[in-house]
């Protein structure tokens, strides 16, 4: 017993020391959604395919769509990513999500966001 305690005070821990050091994602990892208005037809696929109604496609002008997606709703399950036969909708690295405010993870992508940042709903 005392010789484990005395062992485990020297041995590297397993566990590493978030939000100090934080891991690298694996590339096909499926954190949060990110929308590329530039792609997308509005067919609505993810819409449909989606199995808790997290994301929802808005027609703002012609030809021209926005995707609203509530990330506290999502499962990162990327069926919408799947379905989407423009590529529009991809799956990213990032898992840093957490808010104290459920209605901060109502986020929208439109043409002017890109892909990239996106305003809250
Ligand atoms: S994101 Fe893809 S599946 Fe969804 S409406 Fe646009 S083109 Fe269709
Ligand atoms: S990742 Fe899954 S749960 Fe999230 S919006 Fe896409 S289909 Fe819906």
């Amino acid at each position: 017993m005392i010789q484990e305690v005395l062992r485990s005070l020297f041995k590297k821990p397993v566990t590493n020391l978030y939000p100090a050091q934080k891991l690298e994602m694996a590339d096909n990892y499926r954190g949060k959604l990110v929308f590329h208005a530039s792609k997308c037809i509005g067919c609505r696929l993810c819409m449909k395919d989606c199995p808790t109604g997290a994301i929802t496609i808005n027609k703002v002008g012609e030809k021209q769509f926005e995707a609203e997606i509530d990330l506290g709703k999502c499962i990162y399950c990327a069926q919408c990513v799947d379905s989407c036969l423009k590529k529009a909708l991809e799956t990213t690295k990032n898992v840093e999500l957490a808010q104290l405010d459920k209605n901060k993870l109502k986020v929208v992508f439109n043409a002017a966001t890109e892909g990239q940042a996106e305003k809250q709903a």
